[in-house]
């Protein structure tokens, strides 16, 4: 299998070649095509197994190109330090296209950030709190939003943002699709993925 089977677009093909991925992992080689079909996806694989470009590609090949103003894919992570990472695995892959992306999170201050989504988003990394607390005070619009992703969900719900995600899910669109990545499968992440993916297709390295 090759990066060339999945029938991503030239654009894509040439960041992943200047990123040096010679062939896909075995989680992308499994998740990218039941995400390109627009399936639901538990995914169970520890970082290191390259499962952020397992979601990001499929999902830059959907949104494709720039439109309109407000974000289509939300990727939840539960720390500042993965949304950033995320944010960096974005500008590697989508180089060669003019989608626009940005990484919200806490620690200092809305206002760069909030200034940034004002230019127009079509993909925002956020940490589970920032992202509540900026559609709170009316700076996000979440009615585009047709993507969805839960990062290292173990992790967010260690770290308590069950009630975050659960505001967030009430405020977005119901139709989407969904795509949950967690190293380990504790009860609470079991209960969180019946809450938030719809039949998925489990997907384990
Ligand atoms: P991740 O598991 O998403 O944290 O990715 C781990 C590392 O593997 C990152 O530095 C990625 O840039 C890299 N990576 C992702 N996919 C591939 C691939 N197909 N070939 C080589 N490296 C990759």
């Amino acid at each position: 299998i090759t990066f060339e089977d999945f029938k991503l677009n030239k654009q894509l093909l040439n960041a992943i070649e200047e990123a040096g991925y010679e062939r896909p992992t075995p989680i992308q080689q499994q998740a990218i095509p039941l995400i390109s079909a627009g399936h639901d996806i538990l995914g169970i694989a520890q970082t290191g197994t390259g499962k952020t470009a397992a979601y990001l590609l499929p999902i830059l090949m959907k949104v494709k190109y720039a439109q309109g103003q407000n974000p289509r894919v939300l990727i939840l992570a539960p720390t500042r330090e993965l949304a950033m990472q995320i944010e960096g695995s974005i500008e590697l892959l989508a180089k060669y296209t003019d989608l626009r992306y940005t990484a919200i999170y806490g620690g200092l201050g809305p206002k760069t950030q909030i200034e940034k989504i004002n230019e127009g988003v079509d993909i925002l990394v956020a940490t589970p709190k920032r992202m509540m607390e900026l559609y709170l005070k009316g700076e996000l619009v979440l009615k585009e939003l047709k993507t969805m992703v839960l990062d290292e969900a173990d992790k967010m719900m260690d770290m308590g943002f069950m009630p975050q995600i659960r505001q967030i899910l009430e405020v977005i669109p119901r139709k989407r699709q969904n795509l949950l990545f967690s190293a380990t499968m504790p009860d609470k992440v079991v209960e969180l993925s019946e809450e938030f993916l719809e039949f998925p297709t489990r997907v384990e390295i």
